[in-house]
């Protein structure tokens, strides 16, 4: 409860008032709904009372009005009326470029709608993921323009940013940057980090305590709402249901939504259409695998921040040469390897390196791309690798097709479409359809499944 411009007589009145609906209705109401609320008013008659979303206006005049109206008459016979209107967060507080609107006479903090009632629904963030410390290079140069663009602008540039990528490669790090970069900017609006997965767990405990008033207000009252990994939700229904309202409600009020995953919105299976839809309204951002020049970067840019400027660059050439799969794994190898030279107070050099990483080496040197397998299986079958994704139907042409498809889904962790994709754009169905005549081949026909296995001990080296 908070008093507005209305004087100390008014302000006693309204503290006796919410006083008596909070011994008759309880703490846990009283926090969530009168809490919130701000005396603005009265006048004529009507009492004015300020809320910050819509959704608590509408729970309000519905359940507590009429009592707040009859307290309120047994402080001041001539009170008629009581009026609740919605007054989003962000003009409650004093706004330093309309310091006309900042009536109220406690710190925004104290209100329930600030910062207290958000901080807990956000999970931390990490202190290094911060765009000083994000290498940009040609795969993720966009997707990092996007986030900053995001961060720095004062309105909502575009909604909401969806970010896409492999494992490892800079989202969440984007994400956290963001945050970090309002939260400092703008300390009063409440920013919002969490996964797709808490998300979920949130909304079932709000449904297991029925809870879901204060979720859904919770979530609705947010500036900015960043929700990572949002493949996580696939295929499960309710949550989808609950996640699309919160986007909506929160993109009608103009609050600025980001969202994470490792696919693109159109390829994110088990999704509701209604919902990839809405995920494809905004700017889609995506972060391509790294390349060697961004790798060589990164590990520079960490070995500085590791405090050690002795790695030689050959040393540093080798790793970002070898471990291509990710810059987790990159990171995690750079880590070994000085953690490794400070132990045994010696040099780092390559003997060592390869000694100290070789699991992480050989598991590198394992993963094979879809390009390699179409290029191996058409010298195999002799036909050119342009008929991979050529549209001959030719059995001659066809069935080499099939099985690189096939060893595309083996061998790499490449979705159905990703990999339709690459063969010259087919449809996953008919990925689906290859990988199953191949396997109905290999079980009919032992030559040929020799020939297959032959062809993924080759690839996997
Ligand atoms: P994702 O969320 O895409 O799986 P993360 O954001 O968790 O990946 O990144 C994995 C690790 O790699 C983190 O430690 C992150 O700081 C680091 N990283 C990824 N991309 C970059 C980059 N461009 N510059 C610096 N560090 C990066
Ligand atoms: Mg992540």
């Amino acid at each position: 409860m908070e008093s507005g411009s209305a004087d100390s007589h008014v302000n006693a009145q309204w503290e006796r008032v919410c006083g008596r609906l909070r011994s008759e209705i309880g703490e846990a109401a009283y926090q969530s709904w009168l809490k919130p609320m701000t005396l603005r008013e009265v006048f004529g008659g009507q009492v004015r009372i300020s809320v910050p979303t819509r959704f608590m206006r509408d729970w309000i005049l519905a359940h507590y009005v009429n009592r707040l109206c009859a307290l309120w008459q047994g402080e001041d016979s001539s009170v008629q009326s009581v009026d609740v209107f919605v007054q989003p967060e962000r003009s409650r507080r004093p706004a330093a470029d309309k310091p006309a609107a900042a009536v109220q006479s406690k710190p925004p903090a104290a209100a329930g709608g600030g910062e207290d009632y958000h901080r807990n629904i956000s999970a931390p963030l990490d202190p290094r993921f911060v765009f000083d410390r994000f290498v940009v290079g040609k795969p993720n140069e966009f997707a990092h323009a996007a986030a900053s663009r995001v961060a720095e602008a004062a309105a909502v540039p575009f909604n909401p940013l969806f970010l896409y990528g492999g494992v490892g490669l800079g989202k969440t790090h984007l994400m956290h940057a963001i945050a970090w970069y309002i939260r400092k900017k703008d300390p009063a609006r409440t920013v919002i980090y969490l996964s797709a997965e808490k998300f979920m767990y949130r909304f079932i405990r709000a449904l297991r305590e029925q809870n879901t008033f204060d979720f859904k207000d919770q979530f609705r009252s947010i500036d900015v709402l960043l929700i990572d990994d949002v493949q996580f939700i696939s295929g499960k229904e309710s949550t989808q249901e609950e996640f699309f309202h919160t986007f909506n409600a929160l993109v009608d009020q103009g609050r600025q939504i980001v969202v994470s995953a490792d696919k693109s919105p159109s390829d994110l299976e088990g999704m509701e259409d209604r919902l990839k839809s809405r995920l494809n309204c905004g700017l889609v951002a995506d972060i391509h695998a790294t390349t060697y020049e961004l790798r060589l970067g990164i590990l520079q840019s960490k070995a500085e921040q590791l405090g050690v400027d002795d790695v030689p660059s050959k040393v540093l050439e080798f790793l970002a040469h070898k471990i291509t799969a990710n810059v987790r794994e990159l990171e995690g190898a750079l880590n070994r390897v000085v953690a490794h030279a400070q132990l045994i107070g010696r040099e780092i050099c390559l003997e060592t390196i390869q000694e100290v990483l070789h699991d992480l080496l050989r598991a590198n040197d394992r993963r094979v791309t879809i390009e390699e397998i179409q290029k191996r299986v058409a010298s195999h079958f002799n036909i050119r690798v342009t008929d991979m994704s050529s549209a001959r139907r030719a059995r001659s042409v066809a069935r080499p097709r099939q099985v690189a498809m096939y060893l595309a889904k083996q061998l790499t962790s490449r979705s159905l479409p990703e990999i339709g994709r690459k063969f010259g754009n087919r449809d996953h169905t008919t990925v689906m359809h290859a990988v199953k005549k191949i396997d109905e081949l290999r079980d009919q026909d032992s030559a040929f499944a020799e020939d297959v296995e032959l062809l993924r001990r080759l690839l996997e080296g």
